[in-house]
């Protein structure tokens, strides 16, 4: 067997065409991110003046599954990234011909589909909460023998934000629960009853560079991101363990970008990963003004090849997300001096749509407790 080297890409260059697939607020960020190192930002989106459309240099307006759009775009710019992962891995393996593409398709349909996402975590030796794949009611009938009540059934494919989920109850009839959802493929995944959610963003670069940011807490309500707290009040050992967690299941999948893990942290302090995000995440926020590096810098640092910058902490930080009309209270928001404004440029304050957050920095130590 002869061993082949792969090619050394060359770095893409500042003044080159970041291409990236969906228009909202993360691909606003990055774009925004990219300007400052000297980047132009190409969107591929279907909605019109959307967050990320309103902040670019160019913009295709098309459906994901337009082919000749794709194409179109694949050719028009230098390297190609996501803000959003549903895209069609058919439609991101085509544009692999045209240009790089990172993360790649393969990494893309890992995430997208939860019973790869666990079967991946697991194969590691990576742990998550019991799980089994379910098809029909009668499969889900057996499941809960198997998995036990509380549990919480979730459509393999674009849930988000706690959508396409269903608590299963001891009392709960299978059969409404699988009218319910609306069909599968499904898995069923126990409840785990923990006492805290964190996450971990990694970034990493084609030569397999890692930089983690700090273990952050994530407080949700009604399945939405409410707050983020960064630091997490866990051991720097659990922080560790969720960092490793992180950087391993980045290179496993040979990914170039950034890798956000969700992990819950059991009340005897175990991490089982909840689920992954091959992209800037909401929780990774507070990075823009509480790091050295923010999230959405690193991320396109990762993908064009450029050294990673120092993703330290200089501060500790509060995130708090504006959901609909909140947003509407900008100017309260900004008679508080210390409070970071971010808004995303959404016309419609839609009940639950994220339309904006707030950063609040606090002396680096504090470990603030939560959003007061
Ligand atoms: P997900 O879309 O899977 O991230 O779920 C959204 C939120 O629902 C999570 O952040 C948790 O707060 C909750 N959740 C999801 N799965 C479970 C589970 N197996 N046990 C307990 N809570 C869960």
């Amino acid at each position: 067997m002869t061993e082949t080297t792969p090619p050394k890409l060359d770095p893409i260059k500042p003044g080159s065409t970041i291409g990236v697939i969906g228009g909202g607020q993360l691909g606003r960020m990055t774009a925004v991110a990219a300007a400052e190192l000297g980047y132009r930002v190409h969107v591929f989106t279907p909605e019109v003046d959307g967050p990320a459309e309103q902040v670019c240099h160019a913009a295709t307006i098309a459906a994901y599954d337009d082919q000749d759009a794709i194409e179109a775009f694949g050719r028009s710019v230098d390297v190609v990234t996501f803000e959003f992962e549903n895209v069609p891995a058919e439609t991101v393996r085509h544009l692999s011909d045209l240009a790089p593409v990172r993360p790649s398709w393969e990494c893309l349909a890992i995430c997208q589909d939860r019973i790869r996402e666990k079967s991946f975590c697991n194969d590691l030796g990576i742990e998550t909460a019991p799980w089994k794949d379910v098809a029909s009611a009668e499969e889900l009938t057996a499941a809960i023998q198997v998995i036990g009540a509380p549990a919480v059934l979730k459509t393999t494919r674009l849930g988000y934000d706690g959508k396409g989920q269903v608590r299963i109850r001891p009392e709960t009839n299978p059969s409404d629960a699988w009218a319910e959802l609306g069909g599968g493929p499904a898995i069923l995944e126990g409840f785990v009853d923990f006492r805290m959610e964190v996450s971990v963003i990694t970034a990493r670069r084609p030569n397999g560079a890692m930089a983690s940011f700090d273990v952050v807490e994530n407080r949700h309500k009604d399945g939405i991101l409410d707050v983020t707290i960064a630091p997490a009040d866990i051991s720097p050992e659990l922080a560790a363990k969720a960092r490793t967690i992180g950087q391993k299941m980045a290179e496993a999948m040979d990914l170039v970008g950034l890798l956000a893990v969700e992990l819950f942290v059991t009340k005897d302090d175990h991490l089982l990963v909840n689920e992954m995000a091959p992209r800037p995440h909401n929780s990774g926020h507070w990075s823009q003004d509480g790091c050295k590096t923010s999230q959405f810098e690193q991320f396109v640092r990762a993908v064009c090849d450029l050294p990673l910058g120092a993703p330290e902490r200089h501060s500790d930080a509060v995130m708090l997300n504006l959901l609909g009309m909140d947003a509407t209270l900008w100017e309260t928001q900004l008679s508080n001096p210390e409070n970071k404004l971010h808004l995303y440029g959404k016309a419609e304050p839609r009940a639950g749509r994220k339309m904006g957050h707030i950063n609040r920095l606090y002396v680096k130590g504090a470990q603030p407790k939560g959003w007061t």
